[in-house]
């Protein structure tokens, strides 16, 4: 086993590596920028190292740095956590390079998964069912108009290198596909320095479901069931479930058994989600993702796991400590993610928190960096944390998030509390009622 291990991100992602670092007896190295000193993730590692300055792209993304401060600190492995370098192959490809373990997939596995087309032919390949919509990329409009009117209108168009619900386009005709092809090949230029495009049907009323799945990198794999994360904005998630509660058990062991083979066969190794669209009883393949997830806590509750403890395991060459048989779902989650924003608009909002109270009692969890006199610094991501709750089943679940909420307080600040609060008030979300189009249609209601 490790016996230390540098945490590359900040956060609470990295106080949630850095806690199972400590349960394991793992010693642990925080990195940070200059923005980051008085941050938790620092205060609470074994170490810390200063990496660069404010922006990510000359701290948390500079791989140089965290490879000297590996080796300045003597850290045998690295763990990306989730966003800045967790997708990034040819980081993985470095530390390799350097004698260094990355607690995650092989660098192959990151490239075929991260270039959205190679991954849905893989997909494919092994079985997983995959949306309607072009062979590869699509070059010229001629041929956009071809696939579209081959699968029907309305169809989505996506850039291949796409990320983070950015590069997508909706055209219900070919008017409307004339502009959204052009638009969408020079955004996708302009955000990911790639303008290759590709076609798929546009799902009218569909469920995001996604499928947590974990190898051991020496052909064994498993799944940890479904995740509806369908409650989205701008195709970002703010609230997500365990178990679906349109997933039946027979629908769960036939998707999750394709997906775990599948994981299986290519040799993958640590966690990974499968995401699709479901509708009308079918699941839909749209991408995976190489990485732990921002919601594997409810994953976390219902199993009785530690996904990041399992992630170490299997980095450093031990088994996974289950597998399928051990694997029963016990109650309901429900995590939402807490973001230092304005609403009704969304707008990021840091800035100085007074106050921090965390709930707390049976079943509550906070992820969270927070603390009383922290100033958010305006440079990262707005999530500040994320509030996740356990119940015997969804009711008990859902009031146990109202009273939770009811605990939390954030002083100093803006937040996206007063959302879950209106959230769990509705009907809908009551009875588990709603699909990716909800929210936005939801918000324009209230707010417009
Ligand atoms: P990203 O990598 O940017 O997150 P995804 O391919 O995972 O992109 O899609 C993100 C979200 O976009 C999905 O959860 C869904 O809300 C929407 N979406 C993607 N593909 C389709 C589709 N074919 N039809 C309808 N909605 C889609």
């Amino acid at each position: 086993m490790f016996e230390k291990i540098l945490i590359a991100n900040r956060g609470e992602i990295a106080l949630r590596v850095i806690r199972a670092c400590r349960e394991m007896g793992i010693k642990s190295v925080a990195v940070h920028s200059t923005a980051d000193a008085d941050a938790m993730h620092v205060r609470m590692a074994d170490e810390s190292v200063c990496i660069g300055p404010a922006p990510s792209t000359d701290s948390y993304l500079n791989k140089a740095a965290i490879i000297s401060a590996c080796e300045i600190t003597g850290a045998q492995a690295v763990h990306p956590g989730y966003g800045f370098l967790s997708e990034n192959a040819s980081f993985a490809q470095a530390l390799e390079d350097h004698g260094i373990t990355f607690i995650g997939p092989k660098a192959e596995h990151i490239r075929i998964m991260g270039d959205k087309i190679t991954a849905k032919e893989t997909a494919k390949e092994l079985g997983i069912p995959v949306v309607p919509g072009s062979d590869g990329g699509v070059a010229d409009f001629e041929t956009a108009i071809g696939v579209a009117e081959g699968i029907g209108f309305p169809v989505i168009i996506k850039a291949t290198a796409g990320g983070g619900g950015r590069g997508m386009k909706v055209a219900r005709n070919a008017a409307e596909l004339e502009v959204a092809f052009r638009t969408a090949r020079s955004e996708a230029k302009a955000a990911f320095g790639n303008d290759e495009v590709y076609i798929e049907k546009y799902l009218q009323k569909p469920r995001h479901i996604e499928i947590q799945v974990f190898g051991d990198g020496k052909g064994r794999a498993v799944h940890l069931g479904e995740r509806d994360c369908s409650l989205q904005r701008r195709h970002q998630k703010v609230f997500e479930e365990a178990p679906g509660p349109c997933i039946t058990q027979a629908m769960r062991d036939r998707i999750g058994g394709i997906c775990a083979d599948a994981v299986a066969k290519i040799g993958y190794i640590g966690a990974g989600t499968i995401e699709f669209l479901y509708e009308d009883g079918e699941f839909y393949f749209i991408e995976m993702n190489t990485r732990l997830q921002v919601e594997h806590p409810v994953t976390e509750y219902i199993f009785g796991v530690d996904l990041v403890r399992e992630q170490i395991r299997v980095a450093a060459g031990m088994d996974m400590s289950f597998g399928q048989q051990d694997l029963e779902i016990n109650g309901h989650a429900i995590e939402v993610r807490i973001n230092a924003e304005r609403l009704p608009n969304f707008a990021p909002c840091p800035g100085k928190v007074r106050v921090f109270h965390a709930p707390g009692g049976l079943g509550v969890r906070m992820d969270s960096a927070l603390y009383g006199g922290y100033s958010i610094p305006p440079y990262y991501d707005s999530l500040i944390g994320k509030l996740i709750v356990h119940g015997r089943d969804r009711p008990e679940a859902l009031a146990r998030l109202k009273r939770a909420l009811s605990e939390l307080i954030i002083d100093g600040i803006e937040t996206s509390v007063p959302l879950f609060h209106m959230l769990l008030a509705e009907p809908d979300i009551q009875n588990g009622e709603y699909n990716i189009h909800w929210l936005e249609k939801w918000l324009e209601q209230q707010f417009s």
